[in-house]
């Protein structure tokens, strides 16, 4: 008889879901509470590489689902300040061999788990106390309850680890960039790609799949309230003073946007992902905001961690421990290649700018791009998948 079968998961974007998905399958009750008051729509472009994270998909029996709702990425061109093309890049580097909008992932794991997992919306933890037996969470609207273990899979600025772990500066690496995004659907002569114009530590990408902007800046921690977007924009509007090409535009388009996301490019990095009936998954526990595959991670490490509870009968100690084991290297390795993503978005210097450019030239070469393409799918691939029950 499997023990530990009621699990609270903090968290409803990919990870959360995708573990839901898999306890369900495999006798579990997951609860899975979300601080936003609905599923949360829209994101950027997430991608899968390599066949670990299409056997996941097809585990998950997904991927024609995913394939179906695949974005029609073009190429990322590289333009000066009067709009004319510097360099374009393929646009199967930037998105692997299946590209989805987040919100739309998002939205099809959770249509396969809503009719069977409880999903409590609106709602944040307030507080976890460990007993011999479970775990006492009260909440911030709904009544207490206890649960016989609690998962992590609230993103970047993890909740359940600050009440586990500690505060987030401990685990927190910033990367000297900030990102900035949102959607700008009237915007006029946007089309399927991605257009990047750079000044020195300053990027701003406009077009692409989802009509929106990608703006990415070099800067040293600054201090803001993350729930106060109005502010966060100041900073960005601060951060692009006096920069060229549409990027005016676009800052006006930003105090209007319905979707705007503001973060630090960071990683998280913890010693431990468990300490008692609590773990880490996903971006709370190995996190890297952008250029980190860790969409793929997310699904992939939710798929291991269920497939090893349900292997070690719900006891928590086996399961979370052979967890660690099989993804801690495999999530380190995709972890480092967003080391990049800052200065390939916005180098600093005017000489880096040039050299990322002529690197893109060297691109169109199909022989560099397939090389290229081999390695960034090499991190992706670099586990080797327990065979758990479907
Ligand atoms: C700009 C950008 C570009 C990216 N590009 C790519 C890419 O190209 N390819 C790729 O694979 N990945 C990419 N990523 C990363 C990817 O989106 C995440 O790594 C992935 O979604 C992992 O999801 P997650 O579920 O762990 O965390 P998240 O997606 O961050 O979700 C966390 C969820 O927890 C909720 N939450 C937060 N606090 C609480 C709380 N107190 N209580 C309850 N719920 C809470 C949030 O509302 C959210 O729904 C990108 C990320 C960014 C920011």
């Amino acid at each position: 008889m499997t023990s530990n079968r009621n699990v609270l998961i903090s968290g409803a974007s990919i990870a959360g879901p995708a573990l839901a998905f898999w306890l369900r399958r495999y006798g579990f009750n997951p609860t899975v509470v979300e601080r936003a008051p609905v599923l949360r729509p829209g994101g950027f472009a997430v991608d899968f590489r390599g066949p670990v994270h299409l056997e996941v998909l097809r585990r998950m029996d997904i991927l024609a689902e995913v394939r179906a709702n695949q974005t029609d990425a073009g190429e990322m061109i590289v333009v000066d300040r009067d709009g004319r093309q510097q360099a374009r890049l393929p646009a199967y580097l930037t998105a692997g061999e299946v590209e989805i909008l987040r919100g739309d992932l998002s939205r099809i794991i959770h249509d396969r788990t809503k009719d069977d997992v409880e999903y409590v919306f609106g709602d944040s933890i307030t507080s976890l106390t460990e007993t011999p037996d479970g775990v006492e969470v009260t909440f911030e609207r709904g009544a207490p309850r206890t649960f016989d273990l609690v998962v992590g899979a609230d993103g970047l600025h993890s909740n359940v680890r600050r009440l586990t772990f500690g505060a987030e500066e401990q685990f927190l690496r910033h990367l000297g960039y900030y990102v900035c995004g949102f959607s700008m659907p009237g915007h006029p002569g946007l089309d399927k790609h991605n257009r990047i114009y750079n000044e020195p530590g300053r990027g701003a990408a406009l077009g692409g799949v989802e009509a929106g902007t990608l703006m990415v800046f070099a800067s040293d921690p600054l201090d803001y309230d993350r729930r106060d977007p109005q502010q966060q924009m100041k900073l960005v509007e601060r951060a692009y003073a006096g920069m060229g090409w549409q990027v005016p535009k676009i800052i006006d388009a930003m105090w209007e946007a319905p979707d705007f996301y503001f973060d630090s490019i960071s990683q998280i990095h913890l010693d431990r992902l468990s300490q008692g009936r609590v773990v880490l998954l996903g971006d709370a526990g190995y996190g890297a905001t952008c250029g980190g595959l860790g969409t793929g991670l997310a699904v992939v490490c939710a798929h291991v961690l269920a497939g090893e509870l349900q292997a070690a009968d719900g006891d928590h100690r086996v399961a979370f421990r052979r967890y660690e084991q099989i993804v801690r290297d495999y999530a380190t390795g995709c972890q480092k290649t967003s080391d990049n993503a800052g200065p390939f978005l916005a180098p600093r210097t005017a000489f880096g700018i040039r050299r990322r450019n002529l690197m893109y030239k060297a691109l169109a070469s199909p022989r560099l791009s397939a090389f290229f393409n081999k390695l960034t799918t090499k991190a992706a691939s670099g586990l080797q998948l327990p065979a758990y029950p479907r």
